[in-house]
């Protein structure tokens, strides 16, 4: 399948590409009766045409990724280690393709989906270092003569549920890392943006990913349902909102698998009246309205603390400062967000700011857009006067919206947050370690940011979140998602020779 990024509208009809399924090595026409389009947020053009898979070809697809893991379970780790290694250099050569691509049926700028792709390659380069990742443990000598070590192994087919806002660096959060552990896998991309998503699959193949390791299914709730229920496939690991999170959490679980998901957000940046006043509202202003506040790290609510409320009118100026326009237009800071239907729920949840009495301090409600008239924009909107109750700060927007909430002392800030049912991302801008020391100790929050408004961690460490935000022990990728992809074995070894002391007959627990 090729998908060329378009440059604008165009009034000649041609036929509309669809988008294949993966399964057992082969990208196959669908056969379902559904389909949906994949459109540019931009123009509205039709890219392609994308279905929902029926379950003989979800079945199919699971037969496959169960076959191949007979020998891929196998396989020796640098062999798995190298397929990654030319990976990572295949994605660096396609980075501007995939970046058209991906800004084509998505929205965001060119330099932000090279962001995506970025931070998705970096979890490949990580899994090129499978080898270092996935020892186990030796104790020698654990009684007289005898061993004890660990294996990780892997599970076996595995699966993974993909939202549109990342539609490169989520599914590379989750299949390289499952197949660097020796599992197989089946990827479901999010239906609104799968094209960057299956040319990252094609790159896959292209780097030497054997038949039905990774295979691709195409769908919304049935097929999502089908996966969490399916008896072959062992783990699932979900991004997207909470309300579906919850429910594949619930479903997963309940049919006997391993389930991560990482799901919405509300964050909270705290701002105190000692910080770096430049460089801070620099932050806020990128963090809230980049990649049109469609990230679930967005700083979407700003607390400030004291004095600092004096920064308001700044702030919203800075906002003010930033260019609305189709993402692949050069100087472009916010595209517009993913659907028109998006786009009314945000209109709806601004009125409904204005409506609860919040103080609407910027108003971004259908902006002109030269050339780009049908788009699906919203431009930056600030409130401030932001109480808990209303809709705008009870519910995660995922758009352009900033709300901002005022607080006393840095204490009832902390306090606030946690609160919120929410416990994605957070930041706090001041120049007191003391402070930020309070801050981390105190906050519910699976990333705190210190002065960093987005702190996504680097597949060092991993991805996490508190409360409504995460169902799962594990995070996606890192160290915890080798555990979370592999099931531990411990063998406790012996060997007798002639000199072996004769133990007798032991008819106690305790090893002699
Ligand atoms: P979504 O929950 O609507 O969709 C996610 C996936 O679930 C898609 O693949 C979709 O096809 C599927 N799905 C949709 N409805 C379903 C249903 N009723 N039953 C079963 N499956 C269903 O999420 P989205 O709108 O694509 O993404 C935005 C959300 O994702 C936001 O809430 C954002 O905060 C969250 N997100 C969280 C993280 C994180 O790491 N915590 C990262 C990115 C996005």
């Amino acid at each position: 399948m090729t998908v060329a990024a378009p440059s604008a509208p165009s009034a000649v009809s041609t036929p509309v590409a669809t988008v294949p399924l993966l399964i057992g090595g082969q990208f196959v026409e669908s056969r379902a009766t559904q389909w949906r389009d994949v459109i540019n947020p931009a123009t509205q053009q039709v890219l392609a045409r994308v279905p929902f898979a029926t379950p003989q070809e979800l079945d199919a697809a699971v037969e496959a990724a169960k076959q191949a893991f007979v020998t891929w379970r196998k396989t020796p780790i640098g062999v798995r280690a190298r397929i990654f290694l030319k990976y990572q250099q295949l994605i660096r050569e396609h980075m501007k393709e995939l970046a058209a691509l991906l800004t084509a049926e998505q929205g965001k700028t060119l330099p932000d989906a090279e962001g995506d792709i970025f931070r998705g390659l970096e979890v490949v380069e990580h899994a090129a270092n499978i080898g270092t990742l996935q020892m186990g443990e030796l104790a020698n000598n654990v009684a007289t003569g005898v061993d004890t070590y660990t294996l990780l192994q892997p599970l076996g087919v595995c699966a993974g549920i993909t939202p549109f806002n990342f539609p490169a660096m989520i599914p590379l959060w989750m299949f390289p890392m499952a197949i660097a552990t020796g599992n197989t896998f089946i990827l479901k991309p999010s239906e609104q943006d799968p094209l960057v998503t299956m040319r990252l699959v094609e790159l896959a193949l292209e780097a030497g990913i054997p038949k039905g390791v990774l295979n691709v299914v195409h769908g919304g709730e049935a097929v999502v349902n089908g996966l969490c229920d399916h008896p072959d496939i062992k783990a699932i690991s979900f991004v997207g909102s909470t309300r579906v999170g919850t429910h594949v959490y619930r479903r997963a679980t309940l049919a006997g698998k391993r389930a991560q998901c990482m799901m919405g957000a509300k964050n909270h940046a705290v701002v105190l009246p000692d910080a770096h006043k430049e460089q801070t509202l620099n932050n806020l202003v990128g963090a809230a309205f980049g990649a049109a506040g469609q990230r679930c790290m967005a700083a979407s609510t700003v607390v400030f603390v004291g004095e600092s409320k004096q920064w308001i009118g700044d702030l919203v100026e800075r906002a003010k400062t930033l260019k609305l326009n189709a993402g692949h237009e050069a100087g472009t800071d916010v595209g517009p967000v993913m659907s028109c239907a998006a786009a009314e729920r945000i209109h709806g949840l601004i009125e409904r700011g204005i409506a609860e009495g919040a103080v609407l301090e910027l108003d971004g409600r259908r902006p002109q857009v030269p050339g780009y008239e049908q788009g699906n924009f919203v431009g930056p909107t600030i409130f401030s006067g932001v109480k808990p109750g209303m809709a705008i700060y009870d519910e995660e927007i995922f758009g352009p919206v900033l709300v901002i909430l005022e607080a006393a002392s840095l204490d009832e800030a902390i306090e606030r947050i946690n609160r919120n049912p929410n416990g994605n991302g957070t930041a706090l801008f001041t120049q007191s370690g003391a402070a930020a020391r309070r801050f981390q100790e105190d906050i519910d929050i699976g990333q705190v940011g210190i002065n960093v408004p987005i702190p996504v961690p680097v597949p060092l460490f991993s991805f996490t979140g508190s409360r409504a935000s995460k169902l799962g022990d594990l995070g996606p990728y890192g160290k915890q998602v080798i555990l979370f992809y592999t099931q531990t074995k411990t063998v406790t070894q012996r060997w007798f020779d002639d000199e072996t002391l004769h133990v007798g007959v032991n008819t106690t627990i305790s090893l002699r």
